[in-house]
Order: structure tokens, then sequence, then C-alpha cells
């Protein structure tokens, strides 16, 4: 078994320690992983530059291998030359913070999984819902027994890519887990205006907004019990049901 690990708060996180030693014992571990914390850069590809590849120094990240470049250029540049062999699952995370709802679309720690995803290797998202690592011991317990019930029955033959968010509570393991589908969130709250030391204006975005579709069935309403959220998720973005409609309005010029 040739696992990848990745994540988007950076090499140094703690989160990734966490699940690379939570990992041990299962295969051979590749961590590739940004230099800089990359959250919110979603799918992004670094196109303008080159990107370096270097071994990390220190005792928590023995053999890591770090990025200049974004989440995805990570899973990328892995798996499309730096890698000798395909590796048969990626991992992205721990991430620090929920990525529930539309976070998928700006997760950094979501995309490095879809990355392998879209490669066709089957991958699993991981977050902790609250940030500040606390119980992230408890959350990698609980990665890696959902990881073991993955592999129990062998992978199956389509990819897969699933988005798990864990409770930060000492008993993550053991808390019942709901599969999940995506709720919504209200829209970010409003850009924060400032001023640079040389008079200019500068803006800070906004905190998400807080939950606004979070009913049962939901990540965020598993997430509210204290639950383990596991979301299949796919990357088709075609809205199927109003194809007709628009096919109605649209596909035939207006008579000039
Ligand atoms: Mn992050």
């Amino acid at each position: 078994m040739r696992i990848l690990i990745a994540n988007d708060d950076g090499y140094l996180a703690p989160g990734i320690a966490a699940l690379v030693r939570a990992c041990q014992g299962l295969g051979h571990i590749d961590v590739i992983a940004p230099e800089q914390n990359a959250s919110g850069t979603s799918n992004a590809l670094t196109l303008t530059r080159p990107l370096s590849v270097f071994e990390a120094r220190g005792e928590q990240v023995q053999g890591f291998r770090v990025v200049n470049g974004t989440p995805s250029d990570c899973v990328h540049v892995a798996l499309t030359g730096l890698l000798d062999q395909r590796p048969d699952i990626v991992f992205s995370g721990i991430n620090n913070g929920a990525n529930m709802g539309d976070d998928t679309l700006y997760s950094g720690t979501v995309a490095a999984a879809m990355e392998g995803f879209l490669f066709g290797i089957p991958a699993i998202a991981f977050s902790q819902v609250d940030k500040g690592w606390a119980h992230l011991d408890a959350a990698a317990a609980a990665a890696r027994a959902i990881i073991d019930q993955v592999l129990a029955d062998g992978l199956p033959a389509a990819p897969f890519l699933l988005n798990v968010n864990i409770p930060n509570r000492p008993d993550a393991a053991t808390r019942p887990r709901r599969v999940t589908r995506l709720g919504r969130r209200h829209a970010s709250e409003p850009v924060i205006r400032q001023h640079s030391p040389r008079g200019d204006p500068i803006y800070w975005i906004g905190p998400a907004g807080d939950a606004r579709e979070a009913g049962e069935g939901t990540d965020f309403h598993a997430a509210a019990q204290g639950e383990v959220s596991i979301t299949p998720l796919q990357v088709d973005l075609t809205d199927h049901a109003s194809r007709p409609a628009w096919a109605a309005r649209l596909a035939r010029p207006a008579p000039v």
C-alpha cells in the first residue's frame, strides 16, 4: 500500500504530523505539503513560475517534502513526476477547522484530496470541526479508524472522494458517524476595510457565514451533534435539473 499525504495548512502544521503518525504501519507513506499556509486556495495550480521541492528538517517533519506552492500543486507534482510509483490512496489534512457546506469549494484541504481523485485515485480529506488543534490525537485516531474500515474490504474499483469532519473531543474515535450531504452557509461577512501605513485602502476578506441549511442529514447537523461527518463528494457541478429549462430559453438564437 502506497499512501500520499498532503494538507493546506503547510508542512509545519500539527495536523499533518498527527495524520502521518496515525497512518504508521499501513504501508509506504509519502508526505508532500505546501511550504506556507495555503488555506482557502481551492484547486489553484501555480502556472506563472516554477515550483521548488525541498526536504523538511525537524523531528516532527522527518522525511516530509515541501513544495512552495498550493495544496493542488503538491499532489499534482507528486502524481506527475515526483513519485516513482502511483499512490493507492491520497489523504489530506488534518485541517485546522471545519470544511463543511460551501467551505468545500474554497478548501485547499478538500482540493488536495480532489486532485488525487481527479487522477483516478481514491482520496479522503480530514478536518477538525473547531480551530486550535484541541484533541488532535483523538482526531487522528478517528481518521485512522475510518481509514482502516475503508481499507478493510479492499479499495473499490472506482475512485471516491470523502470529506470527513471530526469533532474536537477526546472520544472522537468512538463518536457516532453520519454519512451526510453538504449543508449551505449564509454569504460571507462583509469585507473589512482598513488603511495601510501608506494611507492606501486595504481589505480583509470577512469570515465565512454561519450555517444556513443545517438540517438533519447535513454535515453541519452532524457536527452540531458532536458526530463525525463523512460526506461523499463528486466533482460534476452541472445543474442537471435546470438543463431542459435553459435549453428551452437559450438553445435557439432569437430571430433577428
Ligand atoms: Mn487549512
